[in-house]
């Protein structure tokens, strides 16, 4: 009896012990399968952090996955909206009523009671066991069933930025009291900062996608901007390209009316004018193209051109200075950055919301880098204005000068022919009382009562020589004329330059005896003839030889030298032609004259203290000799110029006058004086 009693102690200890085992086994079990459970969502957590980069999907695809494998009530996460202050769920897994009536719910920061908000003021993990006995506790109506709260700071704590790292809390109710052991606790602390790795990335990522944008999107307008240099154009770019990056819903570019007066910081607000060269966003009023804003001090511009910097107003009503446009709806958030020129707040690029508070810092810093493009833009396009206003009015200024040059000319033209007509009238009528005169006094020479007074002789002689003197001079007025009005006909036939030059040599014989000068020929035995006005020569020649006798001193040397020019010296329109130069070792002349001396009536010193007669040293004459001989050369087709080292009436240089002529005359020629 007793062993019955023994085996029966012993089978009841041991189902005991057994019942034990097996309840050991089963707790055992459920926390290998809740490890399981916890090491599977780090795990999948894990996964999707890497391959979900958008950040509502993932919260979203994390709170489903924690809510679904542990059975809480309700899982969701909360970010933290700066600069509001507010917590927002951003993600939510529960009773779908909870879920519609919570999603997107805010808490302000300072809200109490609130186990959320305080979780985040506090950056503490906080567990509610008992919700019933909890102070922080809030109440949700969408979730009664609520008996215990774990939240959690989601927080990437940077060693190098210990205050910016927290983002939000990881909410998790359960309907269960007691419901979250030491476990659970650890493993969901995992779970948080792996959510706060997350968000980080996320957060990284979005930033480098800007970034790109922005670098993209600045490119991109850089490029438009600098294919414009229209000011109309520019300004309007600017505000579309920018509403690309930074949202807005009315945008204006302002210049500062003098720009030039560009206060510097510290300065005193300096008055002036702020006026809108483009916007975008308007209402349709004509006004919006017009609009120009007073400045006044500590007004938006006047802040943006101390600081220099993009300023954000969240609320305009709030700013003291705000000049609030009274046909203009209000929008309550602003945003301003100045453009620069040289250093200088030349204007401002002004962006508007409607919504308060709705510009961040990235908006600021974005519009800040459009402002530096649109600032070389629009200077570029001013510069660009400016040199076409430049053109424009220099071309004005030319047209003005090309038409008053044009008049004058002319004028010149008129009086030229004036003169010229004067000289041709005064010729004809000097010349036939000077033939009487000379062919009187001639006369007269002739009478035999003439020898027998000799003072009576000379002064009849002088009477002679005069009105010689003065018929040549008016021959060569006339011949001025007919050369000037193409009315001389020349008679172009073979000539003997030779017998030309030696003829002048004996009609000059006496002059070159008075003066006690020496003629020179040295001419080529081998020149052939030219096709010459045989009358034109005999001028031509005359004139150069009378000029290098009367500007040589007594005792000095002429020169003639004649040959055929080589093909090598000719230039390609020109035929075969004869050069002829005439040296002097007279008193020369300047350099800067050796054209102006062919121009008619042009003689170097003064008309009055000319010499009378026509060989006499420096003699002088009417200034006619030079332009005749220029166009009886071109008139055959020819040269004519001068060489001489200068003026020096001590030392002499000398001058050479050359002339080259067409051997043949291929067709008739045009004569230009
Ligand atoms: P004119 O001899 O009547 O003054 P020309 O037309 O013949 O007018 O000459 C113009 C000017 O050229 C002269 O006044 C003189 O100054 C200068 N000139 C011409 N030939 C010579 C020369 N052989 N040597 C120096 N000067 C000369």
């Amino acid at each position: 009896m007793l062993s019955k009693v023994k085996i029966f102690i012993d089978l009841h200890a041991q189902r005991h012990k057994l019942q034990t085992l097996v309840q050991q086994l089963n707790t055992a079990n459920a926390t290998l399968s809740k490890r399981a459970a916890h090491l599977e969502i780090a795990n999948e957590v894990g996964q999707q952090i890497t391959s979900i980069l958008d950040l509502d999907e993932l919260l979203t695809h994390i709170v489903r996955l924690v809510q679904a494998k542990f059975g809480y009530y309700c899982v969701s996460i909360w970010l933290m909206h700066e600069p509001q202050q507010e917590l927002m769920a951003q993600a939510m897994a529960g009773p779908d009523a909870a879920v519609e009536v919570l999603a997107n719910t805010i808490i302000p920061a300072d809200t109490t009671p609130s186990i959320i908000a305080h979780t985040y003021r506090t950056r503490e993990l906080y567990l509610a066991k008992e919700i019933a006995s909890d102070s922080h506790f809030l109440f949700q109506e969408s979730l009664p069933a609520t008996c215990a709260e774990l939240a959690l700071p989601l927080d990437f704590e940077h060693k190098h930025r210990p205050l910016r790292g927290i983002v939000g809390v990881l909410d998790i109710q359960s309907a269960q009291p007691d419901a979250f052991d030491a476990e659970d606790v650890t493993a969901l602390q995992t779970l948080a900062n792996q959510i706060s790795i997350a968000i980080r990335n996320a957060h990284l990522y979005n930033a480098e996608r800007q970034r790109r944008t922005l670098a993209e999107s600045l490119e991109e307008t850089g490029r438009v901007l600098s294919a414009s240099l229209d000011m109309h154009e520019v300004p309007g770019l600017v505000l579309e390209r920018l509403a690309q990056v930074v949202p807005y819903e009315r945008g204006a570019v302002l210049l500062r009316e003098d720009a030039g007066d560009s206060r510097s910081a510290g300065d005193s607000a300096g008055n002036g004018f702020v006026h809108i060269i483009a916007q975008r966003g308007f209402p349709a009023d004509q006004r919006a193209d017009r609009l120009r804003v007073p400045i006044q001090k500590d007004d938006v511009f006047d802040q943006l051109s101390l600081t220099r910097r993009p300023l954000i107003l969240d609320e305009v009503a709030q700013n003291p200075h705000w000049q609030q446009v009274d046909w203009l709806p209000v929008n309550h958030s602003w945003l301003g950055v100045p453009l620069m020129t040289k250093n200088r707040v030349v204007g401002m690029i002004s962006l508007t919301r409607r919504a308060a508070a709705a510009f961040t810092q990235d908006d600021a810093t974005l519009a800040a880098a459009f402002a530096g493009q649109a600032s070389v833009a629009l200077e570029n396009a001013r510069l660009y204005a400016e040199i076409l206003r430049f053109n424009e009015e220099l071309e004005d200024k030319v047209n003005e000068r090309t038409a008053s040059l044009q008049k004058a000319y002319e004028q010149l033209e008129l009086l030229d022919q004036n003169k010229s007509d004067f000289i041709q009238v005064v010729s004809h009528e000097l010349r036939t009382p000077l033939t009487l005169v000379q062919g009187y006094g001639q006369m007269l020479l002739r009478d035999p009562r003439a020898k027998e007074d000799k003072t009576y002789e000379q002064r009849l002689t002088g009477i002679v020589t005069g009105a010689l003197r003065m018929r040549e001079i008016v021959n060569s007025m006339l011949d001025m004329i007919r050369l000037e009005n193409r009315t001389w006909k020349l008679d172009f036939q073979p000539l003997t330059l030779s017998l030309v030059l030696e003829s002048l040599r004996r009609s000059l014989a006496n002059s070159l005896e008075e003066r006690n000068l020496k003629l020179n020929m040295e001419l080529s035995e081998t020149l052939p003839d030219i096709e010459a006005d045989h009358e034109a020569m005999n001028k031509l020649f005359d004139h150069l030889l009378t000029n290098a006798i009367k500007y040589t001193p007594d005792g000095g040397w002429i020169i003639v030298t004649a040959r055929i020019l080589d093909t090598h010296e000719i230039s390609s329109d020109e035929h075969m032609s004869v050069e002829i130069i005439i040296s002097d070792t007279g008193i020369g002349i300047a350099p800067e004259v050796h054209d102006l001396i062919f121009t008619k009536f042009y003689t170097t010193g003064s008309v009055a203290s000319h010499s009378t007669g026509k060989t006499k040293f420096k003699g002088g004459g009417p200034g006619l000799g030079l332009a005749i001989a220029r166009g009886i050369v071109e008139a055959h087709g020819g040269r004519i110029w001068v060489e001489s080292p200068g003026y020096d009436e001590a030392t002499c240089p000398g001058s050479s006058f050359h002339i080259v002529l067409p051997l043949k005359q291929p067709e008739p020629m045009q004569i230009n004086v």
